[in-house]
């Protein structure tokens, strides 16, 4: 495993981060937790010391199974980075609860790294006025919580104001090579480098989606000097940038978390690995993505729940395979799945809840209607 130093915080990490938002599900969609501790144990024990989870993450059980998987000497060796979402942070004595719960939850007296979840540019001013980050610092000088840090979702001109108004120990930023213009950018993932924070990588493979790829997208691959997966080029774009302390991946299975303790264990799996004709390769990779319409949704299920129990992630996800994979039949037919559930697009009733929540700033509703057009009215034979 490849490990880089945490920023300023004197630490090292690996390079690899187990993110704990895509754990393995049962058919109810609960956690299957014995799946979930053996992959979080073998995370452990191959070399894998970070872990990312949150407050809300799988129904907010997603603590409780990482507390559980890694208690006793596992807990010794593992990072621990959780969140709470601005949204629960009513006033100073919610915020302590929450924190406390969180401990419970995850089996431990302290966190390593304790995150604000998803600040953006509207939130900002809010967390200054309530003083939230006075009652973070309380947690930390009592000794309940390492780092202080954020994650974002949204423009550099706001990350850049939001990292440089604090002390941070560490930032979480959605990157990858479809994103060096969106999102926070390339210069953004500099900015963070030069003022020493420990930079997270969040969504390398934009929810997944960098890992299918169509006829298009492969002949750019074809033509790059080495073979490799679309899923190392994409981890090995985050990493290339030396800013970088680690890279977070949502796995769900084992084989998954293998495949990837291999890739992050590269001895070259290093700064500046990438040539400049890998880069531009990957810069007509993206390109060529460009060229085919998709909605931008990386699954993170901020937008749930709708009132009416749209699925939007999960109707967004079948129109983009339908799309990035040029067959229309398959996902028409899983749409139809969705329509016999009663939770397919047409239940949206239009009050906007959901796109106010979305850190990608997809028009959701209008994006739902030409989801329902493409993939209506398959009839099961
Ligand atoms: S706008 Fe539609 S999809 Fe969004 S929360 Fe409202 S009903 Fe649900
Ligand atoms: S629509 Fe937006 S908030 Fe909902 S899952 Fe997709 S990216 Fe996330």
């Amino acid at each position: 495993m490849q490990y880089r130093h945490y920023g300023k915080l004197g630490y090292d990490v690996s390079l690899l981060g187990m993110g704990c938002m895509r754990l393995p599900r049962q058919s109810d969609g609960a956690v299957d937790r014995e799946a979930a501790y053996e992959m979080i144990r073998y995370a452990v024990d191959n070399g894998v010391n970070y872990f990312d989870t949150a407050f809300g993450y799988h129904s907010r059980t997603s603590e409780e199974v990482l507390g559980e998987a890694l208690e006793g000497e596992r807990r010794k060796k593992a990072i621990i980075a959780t969140k709470q979402p601005f949204g629960e942070m009513k006033d100073q004595a919610t915020i302590r609860r929450n924190l406390e719960n969180t401990l419970k939850k995850l089996r431990t007296d302290h966190l390593d790294v304790y995150l604000i979840h998803g600040i953006n540019g509207g939130a900002w001013p809010k967390i200054k006025e309530r003083e939230v980050l006075k009652e973070f610092e309380k947690f930390r000088d009592e000794g309940l919580i390492g780092a202080i840090a954020f994650s974002y979702h949204g423009d550099y001109e706001h990350f850049a104001q939001i990292l440089q108004e604090y002390d941070w120990g560490m930032c979480q930023v959605q990157h990858n090579f479809l994103d060096t213009d969106r999102e926070v950018t390339s210069k953004g993932i500099e900015l963070a480098g030069k003022l020493g924070l420990a930079l997270v990588v969040m969504e390398p493979l934009r929810g997944g989606n960098l890992g299918k790829i169509t006829k298009a997208v492969q002949s750019v691959y074809d033509t790059a000097n080495v073979a490799r997966s679309s899923v190392e080029w994409a981890f090995r774009f985050v990493a290339n940038y030396p800013q970088v302390s680690t890279v977070l991946s949502g796995m769900s299975t084992l084989e998954q978390l293998k495949e990837n303790i291999r890739l992050f264990s590269e001895p070259d799996m290093t700064p500046g690995n990438l040539t400049s004709a890998d880069l531009e390769m990957l810069k007509k990779v993206k390109e060529t993505y460009e060229q085919i319409v998709t909605v931008p949704c990386t699954g993170c299920e901020y937008c749930l729940p709708c009132p009416q129990g749209v699925a939007i992630p999960t109707a967004f996800d079948r129109y983009n395979t339908a799309m990035k994979f040029e067959n229309l039949e398959p996902s028409r037919r899983t749409y139809m799945f969705l329509t016999r559930a009663g939770t397919d697009a047409t239940k949206c009733v239009e009050c906007g809840a959901c796109e106010t929540k979305c850190p990608q700033e997809i028009k959701i509703i209008e994006q739902l209607k030409l989801v329902h057009e493409t993939l209506q009215g398959w009839v099961e034979r």
